[in-house]
C-alpha cells in the first residue's frame, strides 16, 4: 500500500497555490479582484445576503480551469471506474497530508483550539447513495473520520436554487456552539458552502472553518474587465510555486 507521500508526490509537479491576501487578492475567497476592493462580487453578496458566513476559509490549491486539479476535482465524482477511484484516492491522500499541516492554520484564524465536528454539504442534485467527498471525509481519510457527522440536508428549496446565497438551502441538525470544518471539494462562487456555513451557524454552531481542496480559477475570464487581473494572478501563483508547507493563511515572503 503506497504511503500518503507517496501517492501525492505527483501533484507537486502541477499544483498552483491560491494567493494569501493582499492587493488584488479577495479577503475572504482568495480570487483575483479589480479596482483595489478588499473582497470580490461572490463575497460580497455572501456579505450581504447572508446572517453569517464563515470565518474562514482555506484552499489546497488552485483549481485552474482545463488544468490538472479541476479534472480531477470534476473526474472522482463520475461514474465509477478503475480511473475514477486511483483519483479519488489520491484527492484523499493530498487533502490528508495538507490538513496534517495546515488544521492549525484555520484553527487559529477562527479562534478556537480545534473542530470537534467535520462535515460536507450535500449536492442536493438528486443524487442517490454517498457521495465520493462523504465517502474520503468520512470513511478514507484517518484525520477526519472519526470526527465526521453529515449535519446538513438540502430543502426542497434548496435544491431549486442553484448558486444563490441563502441559508434556508440547508437544514442542519441543532448544534450547541460546536467548531465546525466544512469540508468542499471546488469553491465557484462559494454560494453553496457560504449558504451551509449561514445555515449551520443558524443551528447553533460555533466557528465554521471552510476547507475546499480547489478554488475554482478561470485564466480568461469572459470580461475583458477581469483578464489582466486574472493573467497577473496566474503568473503571481507561478511565481510564488507550490509548497506543501504553506497556505494562504500561513504563506510568509522570504
Ligand atoms: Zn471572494
Ligand atoms: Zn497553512
Amino acid at each position: 500500500m503506497p504511503t500518503a507521500t507517496q501517492l501525492t508526490e505527483r501533484y507537486a509537479n502541477f499544483l498552483l497555490p491560491v494567493l494569501s491576501t493582499g492587493a488584488g487578492v479577495c479577503e475572504v475567497c482568495g480570487t483575483a479582484v479589480v479596482g483595489g476592493w478588499p473582497r470580490c462580487y461572490q463575497c460580497n453578496q455572501a456579505h450581504t445576503r447572508l446572517d453569517a458566513v464563515a470565518d474562514t476559509v482555506d484552499f489546497v490549491a488552485l483549481a485552474v480551469k482545463e488544468e490538472q486539479l479541476a479534472y480531477e476535482l470534476w473526474k472522482y465524482k463520475g461514474q465509477p471506474s478503475a480511473a475514477q477511484s486511483e483519483i479519488a484516492l489520491r484527492l484523499a491522500a493530498l487533502l490528508w497530508r495538507w490538513l496534517t499541516t495546515h488544521e492549525a492554520c484555520f484553527t487559529g484564524a477562527a479562534g478556537c483550539e480545534r473542530f470537534p465536528l467535520v462535515t460536507t454539504v450535500p449536492s442536493g442534485g438528486g443524487r442517490t447513495g454517498e457521495h465520493p467527498l462523504e465517502h474520503m471525509v468520512g470513511t478514507v481519510i484517518p484525520s477526519t473520520r472519526d470526527r465526521y457527522r453529515p449535519l446538513l440536508r438540502p430543502t426542497s428549496h434548496g435544491a431549486l436554487a442553484g448558486r444563490v446565497f441563502d441559508a434556508g438551502r440547508w437544514i442542519a441538525e441543532p448544534l450547541a456552539g460546536e467548531p465546525i470544518l466544512v469540508v468542499d471539494d471546488t469553491w465557484t462562487t462559494g454560494s453553496h458552502v457560504q449558504s451551509a456555513a449561514a445555515a449551520l451557524k443558524a443551528a447553533g454552531a460555533g466557528p465554521v472553518a471552510v476547507v475546499s481542496i480547489g478554488r475554482h480559477f478561470q485564466r480568461q475570464p469572459a470580461d475583458e474587465r477581469f483578464r489582466k487581473a486574472a493573467e497577473d494572478y496566474y503568473r503571481a501563483s507561478r511565481r510564488q510555486g507550490w509548497a506543501w508547507g504553506s497556505c494562504r493563511l500561513c504563506w510568509r515572503p522570504i
